[in-house]
């Protein structure tokens, strides 16, 4: 086969729902094509053998947080043995940071994005280039671009930033600023209104913060780290949007694309742009004997005019400072462009935007002769994928086979991209919601149905954003439901509306598995990470929900996020077990590639494991030593609560104490001072060790005790029970 798409999934009863749409899309390519899925247990050098076994001229890796180690080993060992063998990597994680990855420079290139419409394109152009690898003239190369690709540029012969010429610091209103000559320059200026006063109030405190700690000239590591922890913040303020965004009018909007483009080629060159509702993004590059500081203010001023005459108003249109950052090398290039082009997108931004983008073949140089590219260099080693049509994307779902079907979990999507901002989340980083016509899905699942699948889960960020759609769906799967089927949803805990919960109180029971994340009842926290947060709906509703006998519901909380204690995780479990639902995951916070919650890395002294899964581990409110605490009360819950292998037996650990979350944590502790392991326990151990805990450190009667473990074991086969009686003899 020559082109094979492969991931490794956490474990083998899980299937890859991406994997299936590339193939999907691939045109008339697609019987040239295989799927090859691993999971985590098997060794890079056997998977390696296995792909190859294909003898593929592509294969594509789709990588998350969990394969992210052994995809580089097995690219790794990939690379070693088969130079020419194209390697594509996609994914969440490397669509957003990815240039100081191991992988990346193994790889010839990445999707940043949904795939499915670059993908048959992508492998069409490299299998034209592998079956012609000689240098080739430059109108072959052009017309190969497909324009569809959507390329990042290649990095272009735009001047970068030169670590051994001098650099110019200076500090205009406390922001800093590095000039060069020959640079090129990433600068945002902004409507003078384009800010909330409450968000300028905490700028300055952050700000005023970090000078507390770092004094100028600052390091290149500190202007770094400045522009993240700022500009980034400042960013994601101007996209929501405050002010009265008059660049969103065409006759503002022209003014500021003609001044800018006014001295294009003859005091600077422009790269990509874009007029945003309140501000403007560009990369330019001044000119031999013209300043940046000098464009800037022409720009400014020459617009400001032209915009208070038109609107008959007087006083500062733009606010007075901009900011402006060289642009350190060609990774950083790219990942601007990427920046600015999908700034309307990633804003949701719905009014006309104006956009300067660059041509791929503009930022080719022209070759000289002896130095003509050959063809399969020509294609970008990053390509952003723009958001998918879906209404027109062929469906994955034939793609699963009848093995998958009798043995394997069956993921689905109704939609993608989710309303909310959370910042530990990736998917705050996507374009809103879309949702796939009710009349092109639901064909596919009944044929899925038919085949078999049993327990469908939906990918769906937040199943009940939209009510209609979500009550379209759960009236196609209950009027097309076989006995045993299930439904595993993500539902965002604030809403529950009347008619989905008439749907869901009519459901046969076990229907649904619902997921809420509740995250955290800290409403400082919450705010703090952009989660939203409306705590007693949130408790009613999860009341309500894991009432009804249709409903298995599993919560989560995260443990970590910056300026939670402690003291308030405590409180929060202990809110949320009140509530009654039937699993509770306490999960340990992890730093996603790219998601925004690293901007509070500073101020919060957060301090991350290195390594996938970036947990944290310790913050400044919660030491590294209570985190391992929390991680094992986490593990122990699951094995003993959540699994429903103790449902009497764990109840007695809090029974008559105040707080459930240090009952348990009391157990935990005891338990890991007596063993020194959190994994490994049998059914049989574990019913000594709550034995012993709950006669010796809780005083119950050891009737008691053997009455709630033999009710426990009672629910069990009786092969388990009669093992487990004889160990506990033991
Ligand atoms: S955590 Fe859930 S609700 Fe928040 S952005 Fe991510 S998917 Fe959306």
């Amino acid at each position: 086969m020559d082109i094979v798409f492969s991931t490794f999934n956490a474990r083998y009863s899980h299937t890859a729902l991406a994997l299936r749409c590339l193939p999907a899309n691939l045109g008339d390519l697609h019987d040239r094509s295989v799927i090859v899925e691993f999971d985590n247990r098997l060794s890079p050098q056997a998977a390696a053998e296995k792909l190859l076994a294909h003898d593929p001229k592509i294969i594509l890796f789709s990588i998350y947080i969990w394969n992210l180690v052994i995809t580089y080993e097995t690219v790794a060992i990939l690379r070693t043995l088969r130079p020419s063998l194209k390697i594509i990597i996609g994914g969440p994680e490397v669509s957003y940071i990815y240039a100081d990855l191991l992988i990346y420079p193994l790889i010839d290139h990445l999707v940043c994005g949904e795939g499915e419409g670059v993908i048959e394109q992508l492998c069409r152009d490299l299998l034209v280039s592998q079956a012609s690898r000689l240098p080739c003239p430059s109108s072959v190369l052009q017309a190969s671009l497909s324009p569809c690709l959507n390329p990042v540029p290649q990095a272009s012969s735009l001047p970068c930033f030169n670590p051994v010429q001098e650099v110019r610091q200076s500090r205009r209103k406390n922001i800093p600023h590095w000039t060069q000559t020959d640079c090129t320059y990433f600068v945002t200026f902004r409507l003078a209104d384009s800010i909330a006063q409450s968000r300028i109030s905490e700028y300055k405190e952050l700000r005023e913060k970090w000078k507390e700690h770092h004094q100028p000239p600052c390091t290149e590591s500190e202007q770094a780290q400045f522009d993240e922890l700022f500009s980034e913040r400042v960013n994601n303020w101007l996209d929501e949007g405050a002010g009265a965004c008059i660049l969103c009018k065409p006759e503002i909007s022209k003014i500021v694309t003609d001044t800018l483009t006014h001295f294009d080629g003859e005091h600077y060159e422009l790269d990509e742009w874009v007029i945003m509702p309140n501000h403007v993004h560009t990369l330019v590059t001044p000119l031999p004997g013209f300043e940046l500081k000098d464009i800037l203010h022409s720009w400014k001023s020459y617009s400001a005019h032209a915009i208070n005459k038109i609107t008959g108003q007087t006083g500062a249109v733009w606010k007075h400072e901009s900011y402006d950052h060289i642009v350190r090398d060609h990774e950083e290039l790219n990942r601007i462009r990427l920046y600015i082009r999908n700034n309307p997108a990633k804003a949701g931004c719905s009014a006309e935007i104006r956009q300067g983008k660059r041509d791929a073949c503009d930022t080719l140089a022209v070759p000289q002769a002896s130095r003509l590219p050959c063809l399969e260099s020509s294609l970008p080693k990053v390509i952003e994928a723009p958001p998918a049509d879906l209404k027109h994307i062929a469906l994955p779902y034939d793609e699963y086979t009848d093995e998958d079907i009798a043995h394997r979990r069956i993921y689905v999507e109704t939609a993608r991209g989710c309303p909310f901002k959370c910042e530990y989340c990736l998917s705050a980083l996507e374009p809103n919601v879309r949702f796939f016509p009710p009349e092109r899905i639901f064909p596919m699942f009944g044929k899925l149905i038919e085949r078999g699948v049993r327990i469908f889960k939906l990918l769906d960020r937040s199943f009940n954003i939209n009510t209609a759609h979500a009550a379209a769906v759960l009236r196609f799967f209950l009027e097309n439901r076989r006995d045993g089927m299930m439904l595993h949803l993500e539902w965002e805990p604030e809403r529950l509306s009347p008619v989905l919960e008439k749907l869901i109180a009519g459901a046969p029971p076990g229907f649904l598995q619902l997921e809420v994340g509740v995250q955290t009842f800290n409403a400082e926290v919450a705010a703090r990470i952009e989660r939203p947060l409306d705590a007693e709906k949130v408790e009613a509703h999860i009341r309500t929900l894991a009432a009804l006998p249709s409903v298995h519901l599993h919560a989560d909380l995260i443990a970590g996020l910056p300026g939670e204690t402690f003291d308030s995780i405590a409180a929060g479990f202990d809110r949320l077990h009140a509530c009654g639902p039937h699993e509770i995951q306490l999960g340990i916070l992890k730093k996603l590639r790219g998601a925004p919650i690293a901007r509070h890395d500073v101020e919060w002294q957060m301090v991350y494991n290195t390594s996938p899964p970036y947990d944290v581990l310790q913050t400044a409110t919660l030491n590294f030593v209570d985190l391992q605490r929390i991680r094992r009360f986490a593990r122990f819950w699951d094995i003993i609560v959540n699994n429903g292998r103790f449902p009497e037996t764990s109840k007695l650990i809090w029974q008559n104490l105040p707080s459930v979350f240090g009952a348990f944590m009391e157990w935990s502790e005891w338990v890991y001072q007596q063993t020194h392991v959190t994994f490994g326990f049998t059914p049989a151990r574990l019913a000594q060790l709550l034995e012993q805990f709950l006669t010796e450190q809780r005083g119950f009667s050891a009737k008691t005790v053997r009455h709630a473990i033999d009710a426990d074991l009672a629910a069990r086969s009786p092969v388990a029970k009669g093992m487990e009686r004889q160990t506990r003899k033991r």
